[in-house]
């Protein structure tokens, strides 16, 4: 029988999330975490754990039918082009919220968005930040960072920063200010456009009714 294929992120902040929703609609895995591949034993579907930003391509490619990842890497990954725009939302699923935010020193001549003219700005999320600004007439210089995007301004590497905030608290221990949401993001479940294959449809069909009582019920 052919299995039903998901992407999961193998750890960090959607991965213990990600991992919670499938185990209440119903799936069982026998072993621990620290495995590339998981086989529910009591459903047609294996899990792939991978890092969340190899996700899209790797539903885009066909490798996985299914995957469950930060709306905020979904998009960039479709405006670097390619087969992830192919890529569409089966269902959000209401965890890891957060906000793509742009944020300035707390003690600096940068206020608002047009203050940000010419001006250099760090982040992880080069395109939707490219994106963003570019419609409102703003052109930057992007320098690009996998991570600690928030020391930036502190290192002069950058003057701004945009990066994903949850409490703020981030923000505040740097000596930062957000000064525009540019990206509100949440954790979705993504699929290739178009008609599912037969085989792993109705799983994906059972499995996401199941989805959407426990969001529901989790509301
Ligand atoms: P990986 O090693 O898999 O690449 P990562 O460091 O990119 O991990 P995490 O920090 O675990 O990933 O974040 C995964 C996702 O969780 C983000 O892309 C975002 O959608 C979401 N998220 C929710 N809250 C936050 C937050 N406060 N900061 C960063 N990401 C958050
Ligand atoms: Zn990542």
């Amino acid at each position: 029988m052919t299995r039903l294929r998901i992407a999961v992120q193998s750890k960090g902040r959607l991965s213990e999330g990600g991992m919670d929703l499938l185990k209440r609609c119903g799936l069982r895995f026998a072993y621990g975490r620290d495995k590339l591949h998981q086989r529910a034993e009591n459903m047609p579907v294996d899990l792939m754990l991978v890092r969340d930003d190899d996700i899209p391509n790797f539903v885009a490619s066909g490798a996985c039918d299914y995957g469950i990842v930060g709306e905020n890497v979904l998009r960039e990954e479709q405006l670097a082009g390619g087969r992830t725009a192919e890529l569409e939302i089966a269902l959000r699923l209401g965890f890891a919220t957060c906000r793509l935010k742009l944020a300035v020193p707390v003690e600096g001549e940068i206020r608002d968005l047009a203050d940000l003219q010419g001006k250099a700005i760090a982040t992880s999320y080069p395109g939707i930040t490219r994106a963003y600004l570019a419609t409102r007439g703003i052109d930057v210089e992007i320098v690009e960072m996998r991570g600690s995007v928030e020391v930036a301004p502190r290192l002069h590497i950058a003057d701004a920063i945009c990066d994903l905030v949850s409490s703020g608290a981030t923000l505040q221990a740097n000596g930062l200010k957000a000064i525009e949401t540019v990206f509100e993001s949440e954790a979705v479940l993504i699929r290739r456009k178009g008609v599912q294959a037969p085989e792993t449809d109705s799983i994906a069909r059972i499995l996401m009714r199941r989805a959407e009582g426990v969001i529901a019920s989790s509301q």
